[in-house]
């Protein structure tokens, strides 16, 4: 295990509310009788067994019990084991939007279409050198179609697939969007596409084989594949998650990528990155083989999450350090600006040296 925070002790890293934690203890509950079933699963990558996973950690950003493993022949990190399909089919239908506070109300669904149509406009920013006029464009978790209707003004033909029954009415009546109420895994294309948008959902794949396979047979010889998800990589930087892996870790990620565990995934299922922004947004091409070698990242990986984890500690304690000695200035400032004491210690002159010495430690903190 990274540290002995990473033990599961049923205690959240993220704020919960009351609903929430009622949320949580009731997933909780489905794990230890037995309702949800967990199954052991072989590295996505290399196929290694159980007994080739090193544990990183034994919960959750909720406190949910979940064993987070490194592979030492490839260095993917994953859950294992992890929830079957249809546990995860139930705790998706019933629990997922609100333990992950996604519930979206009328008006909320106005909103993401909105921010869903902003971030079109960035991906289509990031597509447009690679993808030709008038493409086909496939979105697999499209929500109620906010992007694919940017896609759709720019003159493309846009179908996308998503689980949320709601969304998928709200953008096909509202919009006049071709939206499916489909998984990937189920879907049978008319026509071979030139461009899918993956946007956090590869980190949610519970048989990669199966969804990576679907995803190559509706592309075109040619097509292209967009992907967007966190990054391990940039965890150290502070820039996601305040460098806290453990708040990086979620029930509902079966996955957690960086730019050479998912190279590795994306050519064992015959594609190619052909463009990579740390962060993580990638373009990938369909090549003529699925190639099953793979470079192995355990040792790169391994020494990334540790780096996070001493930055948080760092951070945590940093805090601290900084929230005593606010503490201790107010104290300061209510003795040395208080009347004669004050008097006294401007004739001293002391008053100027320690507010002096306060700053310097301000400023190294
Ligand atoms: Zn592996």
């Amino acid at each position: 295990m990274i540290s002995s925070r990473f033990g599961f002790n049923n205690r959240q890293s993220v704020y919960l509310n009351r609903k929430r934690i009622k949320i949580r203890n009731i997933v909780q509950d489905n794990l230890n009788a037995g309702k949800y079933h967990n199954e052991i699963v072989n590295c996505y990558v290399c196929n290694s067994r159980f007994e080739d996973h090193e544990l990183l950690s034994e919960k959750e950003r909720h406190g949910l019990e979940l064993q987070c493993v490194i592979c030492k022949g490839c260095g993917l990190v994953f859950t294992n084991p992890r929830m079957d399909k249809e546990s995860f089919g139930d705790f998706y239908t019933k629990f997922y939007r609100d333990l992950y506070n996604y519930n979206l109300g009328e008006n909320n669904l106005d909103s993401l279409h909105k921010s869903n149509y902003e971030n079109g406009k960035f991906v289509h920013q990031f597509v447009k050198p690679f993808i030709k006029d008038q493409s086909k464009v496939l979105e697999i978790g499209c929500a109620n179609g906010g992007l694919l209707k940017f896609f759709k003004e720019q003159g493309h033909s846009v179908t996308g697939l998503d689980l949320g029954e709601a969304e998928v009415v709200y953008g096909r009546d509202k919009f006049g969007l071709n939206l499916i109420h489909k998984s990937i895994d189920d879907f049978v294309g008319n026509e071979k596409q030139d461009l899918i948008i993956m946007i956090h959902v590869i980190e949610h794949l519970i048989e990669p084989e199966i969804t990576m396979n679907k995803i190559n047979q509706n592309l075109s010889d040619s097509g292209l594949l967009y992907i967007s998800c966190p990054d391990i990589d940039i965890l150290p930087s502070g820039l996601i998650y305040k460098s806290d892996w453990l708040t990086l870790m979620q029930n509902a990620h079966t996955i957690n990528f960086n730019k050479i565990s998912i190279t590795n995934l994306l050519k064992k299922y015959g594609f190619e990155v052909i463009y990579f922004e740390p962060g993580m947004n990638l373009i990938a091409r369909k090549t003529s083989n699925k190639d099953p070698e793979y470079t192995n990242n355990y040792i790169h990986t391994l020494s990334t999450i540790k780096q996070a984890e001493s930055n948080f500690q760092k951070r945590v304690l940093q805090n601290k350090f900084r929230n005593l000695l606010e503490i201790n200035g107010v104290f300061a400032f209510l003795i040395f600006a208080s009347g004669p004491v004050n008097s006294i210690l401007i004739k001293l002159r002391i008053q100027k040296y320690i507010k002096s010495i306060l700053k310097f430690f301000y400023r190294y903190i």
